[in-house]
Formats: structure tokens, sequence, C-alpha cells
């Protein structure tokens, strides 16, 4: 493999220039006028240089991207959005591996080295989704771990737990869930199906809540429970928690406590006008905060593009950002808070960090957020994909 030298670029944090020279799918150095002969040149002087980036909630295996535009016709309700799904995946080839590894490949183009996607599992796709994703990921240089998801509910579908734990053996990293009380109806005994599995087979959890104000607020604090009882913390994570943003200040602060001192993470999507969490409060306590896309260009909604740093800039401006200081925390959820939910070792820009990396034409990170220029370079594992 050979060495590359990136000459004279702003690494995210450092805050002065610095050469970063890359071998063996490494970071080895980092700082002023470094020396490598023979090493491949990058001349990237005055651009910033970010850890690769991190999508933490994605549907990939419901993805129409790539394909030719598909006008959204569902009624604009949940049972709408289920129906249109539902009806619509046979007659459009859902899941195509082939449109996942576009997507795949637009992401990694924009910088993004590593992706979570939650899978559909129920009895009428099977294991088909996680089998889709597998075939595409292998495709494109991206790191991609799943999510069983039970989408159309755990409790409520019978046959979809068994199929759960079918896609856990099967080597499916994470276990997931959906609204305990809104969908399952029962969220003591939902939450025993899931952390029963994430138990047994040693796998993450991620759960949807959309479970909006004090049922939301009650649901959370289900899950820290459970999280400290079975000495899960850093494996766990509540993905949207819409209610957080609802309530009041003093309820919130004891759930950003208890989601701090459990460690239970959140992944954030700034979709739509749906309630986004306290992004100031939840790092001020330790929380660990990724973001992702949610859906893109499927069956639930046309948009999304793929790029985390414009994703990032959701974040920022649902949550009334403008100083720089403020729109940085977005970034940091799109990567060092992505890179920690998944667990990743040897992520960042240190030496011996792995050489995942993006530079991109802007004087510093809060200007990468709200512009998401086109990206100068795109290293994985010390390979420049894109340039
Ligand atoms: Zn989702």
């Amino acid at each position: 493999m050979t060495d590359v030298l990136l000459r004279g670029g702003l690494p995210w944090g450092l805050g002065s220039p610095a050469d970063i020279l890359v071998s063996d799918g490494l970071i080895q150095q980092v700082g002023p006028g470094l020396a490598a002969p023979g090493a491949q040149v990058a001349d990237v002087t005055g651009q910033l240089v970010l850890p690769g980036l991190v999508e933490a909630h994605c549907h990939l295996d419901k993805t129409l991207y790539g394909g030719p535009w598909v006008p959204h016709s569902a009624d604009d309700t949940l049972a709408g959005r289920i129906g249109n799904d539902l009806g619509r995946r046979a007659e459009l080839g859902v899941p195509d591996p082939g449109r996942i590894a576009a997507l795949l490949g637009r992401m990694s183009a924009a910088g993004t080295t590593h992706v979570r996607t939650h899978t559909d599992i129920d009895p009428r796709v099977g294991l088909r989704g996680v089998e889709a994703v597998r075939e595409a990921a292998a495709r494109v240089p991206v790191e991609v771990s799943q999510v069983a998801f039970p989408q159309h509910g755990l409790l409520t579908n019978p046959g979809t737990a068994e199929l759960l734990e079918e896609a856990l053996k099967s080597g499916v990293e994470a276990v997931g869930g959906l609204d305990p009380a809104g969908i399952d109806r029962d969220p003591v005994r939902s939450l025993d199906v899931i952390f029963g599995l994430a138990e047994r087979y040693g796998a993450r959890v991620d759960i949807h809540l959309h479970d909006g104000g004090t049922l939301g607020g009650w649901e959370l604090e289900l899950i820290i429970e459970r999280t400290r009882a079975l000495g899960l913390g850093g494996r766990v994570a509540v993905s949207h928690a819409y209610a957080l943003g609802q309530l009041d200040e003093a309820h919130q602060g004891r759930l950003v406590e208890g989601l701090a001192e459990a460690g239970v993470a959140l992944v954030t999507a700034a979709v739509y006008s749906f309630p986004v969490p306290p992004v100031k409060r939840l790092r001020a306590a330790g929380v660990t905060l990724a973001c992702g896309h949610d859906g893109i260009r499927d069956l639930w909604g046309p948009y999304g593009s793929g790029d985390m740093l414009e994703r990032a800039m959701h974040v920022a401006y649902r949550s009334t950002f403008r100083r720089d200081d403020d729109i940085e925390l977005a970034l940091h959820a799109a990567t060092y808070g992505g890179a920690r939910l998944l667990g990743l070792d040897g992520y960042g820009l240190a030496p011996g960090d792995r050489a995942d990396l993006v530079v991109l034409p802007c004087g510093g990170p809060a200007e990468a957020v709200v512009v998401h220029p086109a990206r100068t370079l795109v290293m994985k594992d010390g390979v420049v994909l894109h340039n």
C-alpha cells in the first residue's frame, strides 16, 4: 500500500496547519513539515481535514436511490405511509442491492466511512433486507452495521421476534425496536424481548422512540433502568426520542442525567418538524449524541442526499444554532458521536488512528456544516477513494 502525505491541511481541533502521513491504513504522524520520500503527496493547503463521517441512523434497505424518480403518493398519515411501503415494495423491487450500493457510493463520495442502518425484519420480507444490505456493502468501501428492525411492530406482528433472533444469529450487530408503548402496546413485554435478545446474542440495542410527552419520557426511564440493570452502558441507543424535546426543563433534566449515568446514547435525524433532542444539554451532560438521515429517497419520504454534513446542518438549524461553537456540536454528532455510538476503535485524527479522512475547501468546522461543499478528498483505511 502506497504511503500518502496530506500536505498543509487544517486537522479539525488541532488549531494550526499540519501534514498528515498515512501508511498501512493508519495515521502515522501529524505535524508541520513532515518528510515522506516516496509517498503520494496530496496538497490540501488551507483545507479542513475531518475524520470519516458517521451515518448513525438510516434505512438502506428501503431506498429507491439511483433509480428513476418515484413520485411520492402516500397519504400524509402513519397508516398511509405504512400502507404505501407495504403495498409498493414488491412492485418497485425493494430491497434492491443495486440501489443500496448506489446510495452507499454517494455516501462514500461525501466522506461517510461508517453507517448504521435499520433493516426491516418481518414475516413478509424475512431476512431479504439483511442479505441485500450485506451484498451491497461488500461492493462499496464503507463499513456498514445493521440493526434488526421490527418496522411493523414486534409484539403486534407474530413471527417477528423469531426472525429478529435469526438475524442476530446470522451476525447482525444490533437489535431494534419501535415505540414499545405506541406500537407494541405493552412496553414492559416489548423491552423484555428486545433486551432479552441483546443479552443472549451480545447484540447492541437501538430503539426507535416516536412516542411523545410523558409517555415517551416514561419509556426512556424504562430503557435507562434496563440498561443499568443489565450493565449494557455504551451499547444501548434510542433513536429520535421526540419526547425529550417536548418535556419541561426539570423533567428533561432528570432524563438527560439518567441517560448520561446509564450510558444510553441518542440518535437524532432532525427531520421535518419533529422535536429535536436538546443537543447542548446532552453534550454538557456527557450523553453520546449521534445523527443520521433516517429514510433517504424511499417510500416513506422523498428527501435525503446521503451527505452527513448536510444532515449536520439540519441538526444545527433545527437547534437554532448560529454560533460557530454551537454549530460544531452538530458536526461532533456526525463524527465522534457516531463513532462512540458504534464503539469504533482508533477513530480520530491522532497518530495510530485509522486513516479514514475527509478534506474540504473550508477554513473551519462551522463553515463545513453550513456550506457542505464538494469534498476535495476522501480516504478509507489509507486508500484515497475520491480526489
Ligand atoms: Zn428510522
